[in-house]
């Protein structure tokens, strides 16, 4: 049995990542073949709100949590309570409802058309949300970044096989926009309570004696954007404390993820986790190789055995 709290199955694959780049057709297929083979799915349960979470370790066996992580990183500056400021999966999720036909109320809407966009933060969940503000006809999109600009490739400080951290463009920046880098937001500026103007800085990198990145604002280069919607695209913290974990009284690891031993067991007896409540704010591949290894390691723990694949 699944449980969901949303009103449709498959997470951020279908509330997050934007239908231009993963056509949601392609998770009601799969979900009606999970539903063919037997697996039960009860959406709009939100499991230690609606369903007390020590109930379900009651009734089952076993409990695995794959929640997510979902608690986004804010920006708190000045201005950060006027209107025209969202976090990037309010906007994305909203978006992908309205892409499906859902109406939202007009006051709720988050919408780009004929805006100034910014979104700040140049990771993927920021160019998923470029994709979306071009989509809805923006005036003009931006895309900041507090980093420098990476390199385009291998440089001798970036040798093989460390990870390359180079310079990433997806199809959404070929789209269209403006991207820059080593910018600090230092303030939301408005008129009354609506957003008018990003207040911003170029920053530099040193190092410290321990070999430390120690940012430095630039003097001299403060520099003002007019924009109308900003969407924060920061990155995520951990997985949300509120109702689940905290029901359970679950240990967390030093990044506030929930912590696990190597069955993928939780500090609660018989409740496992996986995915990116576990790991962090993820990839898909590591979703579905985490989801297979729990599903074997819990066969084993109530069989004894299992003929599952553990990877
Ligand atoms: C905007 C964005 C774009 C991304 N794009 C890519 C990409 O292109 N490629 C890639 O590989 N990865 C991408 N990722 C990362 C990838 O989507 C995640 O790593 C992956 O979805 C994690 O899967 P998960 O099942 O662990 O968590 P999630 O997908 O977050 O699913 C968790 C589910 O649990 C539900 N839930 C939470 N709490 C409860 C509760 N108490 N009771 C019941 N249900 C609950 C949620 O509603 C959700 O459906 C992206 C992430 C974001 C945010």
């Amino acid at each position: 049995m699944v449980f969901e709290r949303d009103d449709a199955i498959g997470g951020i694959l279908r509330y997050g990542i934007p239908e231009f780049k993963l056509e949601k057709k392609i998770i009601q297929r799969r979900v009606k073949i999970l539903e063919e083979e037997g697996i039960r799915f009860k959406t709009k349960i939100n499991i230690g709100i609606d369903y007390k979470a020590k109930q379900l370790v009651k009734e089952f066996d076993a409990v695995c949590i794959a929640c997510g992580s979902r608690t986004p990183r804010d920006l708190s500056i000045p201005g950060r309570n006027l209107s025209g400021i969202n976090f990037a999966m309010d906007y994305l999720i909203q978006s992908n409802r309205r892409v499906q036909g859902e109406r939202i109320p007009t006051e709720e809407l988050i919408d780009a058309q004929d805006k100034r966009v910014v979104v700040i933060g140049g990771g993927d969940t920021g160019a998923d949300c470029v994709g979306v503000a071009h989509r809805q006809g923006a005036a003009c999109v931006m895309q900041i970044e507090i980093m420098p600009k990476p390199q385009t490739c291998r440089t001798q400080d970036l040798p093989w096989p460390r990870y390359p951290l180079l310079l990433k463009s997806s199809t959404s920046h070929e789209e269209g926009g403006m991207r820059d880098w080593s910018v600090l937001t230092k303030k939301f500026i408005g008129l009354g309570s609506k957003l008018t103007k990003l207040a911003c800085v170029r920053v530099e990198f040193k190092k410290d004696p321990q070999g430390c990145p120690l940012m430095q604002e630039i003097a001299g280069s403060d520099f003002e954007i007019e924009v109308d919607l900003v969407i924060l695209a920061l990155g995520f913290l951990h997985p949300e404390k509120k109702g689940l974990i905290q029901e359970l009284e679950l240990d967390l690891d030093p990044r506030g993820n929930v912590k696990t031993d190597e069955k993928f067991m939780t500090s609660k007896k018989d409740v496992f986790a996986c995915g990116d409540m576990r790991r962090g704010q993820s990839l898909i591949v590591w979703a579905i190789a985490e989801g297979r290894r729990a599903a074997y390691k819990i066969d084993k723990y109530l069989m004894g055995q299992s003929i599952l694949s553990e990877l």
